[in-house]
């Protein structure tokens, strides 16, 4: 694949799906900003990971939930690179409860993350990628977003608010040479689905058509595609990742 950028920022990258996207990236030559927000030790471990293996990153700690602090780290990313080319809005968070029993914390935590935070980081890229006329955006929502699921009601709205955004924007800055697309995993294994129970694991592989969760490679490769210059007319698209659980 190819790339014509050469700085990415992928954000809640310490872990999970972001690490392995960081890692994918950084493979293929680019220059990786990997952000989190509280998981120092997994982000330095990555970066050191990333730099054994030849490839370059920074670590950058910011709430993609906090307006101002997100700005201040990509001014400091521009600063340093002079450019941002490619963004990967993949933060993001869980608070399930049914919806009787939500707390208005609960619903609001989870969209300030996960659709704010898309919003926020979105924002402070689109000036310097309008200006190079060059950029590519995938957010990271999920199948959750297009078909619900009962106790996630605040992370079902996040994610098919990111597909509402995602179409926008596409189409607001097509003609500056800018793609956003995004992509919609089913259950992938990492810490957000170490969660489940054994009974609640079972139940869900009986209704994946492959029979097994995904892995953060899997959606790793499709988020590196829709990045890369290969995806040069995609744009505006959510992409189901999910082993045919949702199809
Ligand atoms: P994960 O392993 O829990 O990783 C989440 C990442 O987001 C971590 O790096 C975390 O860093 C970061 N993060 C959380 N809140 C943040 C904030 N306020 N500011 C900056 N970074 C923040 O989760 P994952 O499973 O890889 O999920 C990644 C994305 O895929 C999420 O958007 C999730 O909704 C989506 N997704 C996951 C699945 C799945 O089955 N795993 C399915 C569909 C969609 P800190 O720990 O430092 O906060």
């Amino acid at each position: 694949m190819s790339f014509s950028g050469s700085v990415a920022v992928v954000t809640g990258g310490s872990k999970g799906i972001g690490a392995s996207i960081a890692k994918s990236l950084a493979k293929r030559g680019l220059k990786v900003v990997i952000n989190y927000s509280s998981s120092e030790d997994d982000a330095f471990a990555l970066s050191e990971n990333i730099k054994k293996d030849g490839g370059s990153c920074d670590i950058l700690r910011f709430n993609v939930a906090d307006f101002e602090e997100s700005g201040s780290a990509f001014n400091e990313i521009i600063g340093k690179y002079k450019r941002i080319d490619y963004l990967v809005n993949n933060a993001g968070i869980t608070a399930d409860n049914l919806m009787l029993r939500m707390k208005e914390d609960e619903f609001d935590r989870v969209i300030a993350v996960n659709l704010k935070g898309v919003f926020n980081c979105t924002k402070h890229v689109i000036k310097p990628m309008i200006k190079n006329r060059f950029g590519s955006i995938v957010n990271i929502s999920s199948v959750i977003g297009l078909m619900g699921n009962a106790g996630q009601a605040n992370y079902a709205a996040s994610k098919a608010g990111v597909i509402g955004l995602t179409k926008s924007l596409a189409k607001e800055l097509g003609s500056r040479n800018i793609r956003i697309n995004a992509i919609a995993p089913g259950f992938i294994e990492t810490s957000m689905t170490r969660k489940l129970n054994i009974l609640q694991r079972k139940v869900l592989i009986d209704s994946i058509a492959l029979k097994r969760l995904g892995k953060p490679e899997d959606v790793a490769n499709l988020a590196v595609f829709l990045l890369s210059d290969e995806a040069g007319y995609i744009t505006g698209e959510t992409i189901n990742i999910s082993g045919g659980l949702y199809i």
